[in-house]
């Protein structure tokens, strides 16, 4: 037998027992008349004493022991002389009598403790020791025990589990297709999913009316921080359901994860907000509810003054950072100009206005503006003495998103986020779709299985842009960590909408075909939501990175620096698949 308990197991109450463990060195103390070694397993740890008086042959083997050999001993369980609060057996240590090594280790490239000396790279190319570390093996248990919770509360409400198709057909779902070239007929190609959509859509039309999966979803995207070409989404469909019954049923499971994993308790509905009132309030379809810091529209104060910036735009808004004008220097308000006028942000400059703790205002636009037209803006922030405003103008949607961004910077500088809060809230009312400048053509915004608001069916024809769909998100503390829709059910209205985005009648046979035919055999009306299981189990874990919770993850540049993935192939497989690499 390896062991009789863990090494996390034994307690002062199992002291004169006599126990084997087996596990991995974590450390080797050698103070001479005795030596102590700190067994490891998943478990835990326990304090190993070897005693030089009492047993000299077998000290010295163990003080010979490496970092993560791993051993097996046996022993009689005593009372620590001095005991360590910190770790769960801190009050025992065993007597070692026997010991056995199971197996040697190389030296491990880093040290295997909670926080450990180990870059990214080589944390990730050992992936296999560093997930021996706590933190790790804490958030993969904590995923675990997520997937199992959500496993149960579906159950209860009459959900099952059905397995979907990893290899299937390209099929446009917004992100680019991972592909499988076929060796039975040279030429196609599977395409893995970019989350089983029309599978659940097809399991509606087959009568599956409560359907979930824990399933691994591929997109062939750039990746950021909170992307990974292969994911995990808690994928869900219900029959005969409207909008507010999909977000009843998985706002019962939020609140259910937030109480077993956080304890904390909502007991009132989410916030549903229409996203054009995300857009004008937070300049972002996922905001942050942690803190205000809200979107203020000044258009019609800023014109009239000969600014010309101001008079030629279409917008001009701004934001008001409470508290700060003392203490925020004219440096951070020059460097925090430099970060919003950054390519990917894109702002044109930074106009601010200080609202001093004497009453007087003070503004890079000072020349345009006098006191008066100052003491308006800030009366419609409701601005006080010692704030600051931050204002930008130009094309609205472009403010918007900047004064997003800005707000979200200057809480980070501010150090607004409190990771102990959560505000969550669903994001309703999103475009059917979306213009793009340089294709010229409209995409669907979600997905193009989205169903419009019935109310505007008819600008479908007229103005496309300003069609509503039936589609969600939900968001918490500026993370989505979830969306879905309620699907369109109707092959008529499938294939005019396939229209809209620029398919050929043919183009839309070919790729959809499967879907459209099936809608002809009674599809029931449908709808459903995704969550993304690695943000949301980051988000429990407190990570930065879903990586922290993925048991493999890849690398920012998309690889598997352990397995060297993506790698090549051999001729022979190129042959066999009838493949010619350019
Ligand atoms: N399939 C969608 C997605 O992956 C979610 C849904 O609409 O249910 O975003």
């Amino acid at each position: 037998m390896y062991r009789t308990h863990t090494c996390g197991e034994l307690r002062i109450e199992n002291v004169g027992k006599t126990v084997t463990l087996s596990g991995w060195v974590q450390k080797n103390r050698d103070l001479g008349g005795m030596t102590f070694i700190d067994i490891r397993d998943r478990y835990g740890i326990t304090q190993l004493a070897f005693n030089m008086e009492t047993n000299s042959k077998l000290t010295e083997d163990a003080r010979k022991l490496g970092r993560e050999y791993v051993i097996q001993v046996t022993g009689l369980v005593t009372e620590r002389y001095s005991k360590n609060k910190r770790i769960p057996t801190g009050e025992i240590e065993i007597n070692v009598e026997e010991l056995k090594v199971l197996n040697k280790s190389d030296v491990p490239p880093f040290t295997i403790e909670d926080k450990t000396d180990g870059g990214e790279e080589i944390l990730m190319k050992y992936r296999y020791l560093d997930l021996r570390r706590n933190p790790n093996q804490q958030a993969l248990m904590l995923r675990y025990k997520m997937s199992i919770e959500v496993r149960n509360y579906l159950d209860k409400q009459g959900f099952i589990d059905v397995e979907t198709p990893v290899l299937i057909k390209s099929t446009p779902e917004g992100a680019r297709d991972f592909v499988v070239p076929s060796r039975l007929h040279h030429g196609s190609f599977y395409a893995l999913p970019q989350s089983p959509q029309t599978m659940k859509q097809l399991l509606m039309v087959a009568g599956y009316d409560r359907y979930y999966q824990i399933v691994k979803c591929f997109r062939d995207e750039d990746l950021r921080a909170d992307r990974q070409p292969e994911f995990t989404q808690i994928d869900c469909e219900m029959s005969f359901v409207e909008q507010e019954d999909i977000l009843n049923t998985f706002e019962g499971l939020a609140k259910h994860m937030f109480k077993v994993f956080k304890n904390v308790e909502f007991n009132e509905p989410f916030i549903r907000m229409p996203y054009a009132e995300a857009m004008e309030k937070y300049g972002s379809d996922k905001p942050d509810l942690r803190f205000g810091m809200e979107i203020n529209n000044i258009t019609n104060l800023g014109k009239g003054k000969d600014f010309k910036i101001f008079d030629d735009a279409e917008f001009i808004g701004g934001i008001c950072a409470k508290n700060i004008s003392d203490k925020f220097t004219r440096k951070q308000i020059d460097k925090l100009t430099d970060y919003v006028k950054r390519p990917q942000i894109g702002a044109q400059g930074l106009i601010w206005l200080r609202f001093n703790e004497d009453g007087t205002l003070k503004s890079s636009v000072d020349k345009f503006f006098n006191e008066e037209d100052l003491k308006k803006w800030a009366d419609s922030f409701n601005a006080q003495p010692n704030d600051i405003l931050f204002v930008v103008s130009g094309s609205k949607e472009k403010s918007l998103k900047i004064l997003g961004e800005l707000r979200l910077e200057l809480a980070r500088q501010l150090e607004l986020f409190d990771n102990s809060k959560f505000a969550p809230l669903w994001v309703v009312d999103f475009p059917l779709l979306e213009w793009d400048e340089e294709t010229k053509r409209f995409y669907a915004m979600h997905h193009p299985f989205t169903s419009p608001k019935p109310d505007d069916i008819e600008l479908l024809d007229s103005d496309p842009g300003k069609v509503r769909a039936n589609a969600y998100d939900f968001v918490v503390n500026g993370v989505e960590l979830g969306g879905g829709s309620i699907r369109i059910h109707d092959s008529e209205l499938q294939s005019k909408m396939f229209k809209t985005l620029g398919f050929s009648d043919e183009e839309a046979q070919e790729q959809f075909g499967f879907l459209m035919n099936a809608f002809k055999y009674g599809a029931p009306p449908h709808g459903g939501i995704a969550y993304g299981f690695d943000r949301w189990t980051a988000m429990f874990n407190d990570s930065d990175s879903i990586k922290d919770v993925i048991a493999f993850p890849k690398n920012n540049s998309g690889k598997d620096v352990m397995l060297e993935s993506p790698g090549t192939i051999s001729n022979t497989q190129l042959d066999e698949l009838g493949l010619k690499l350019k």
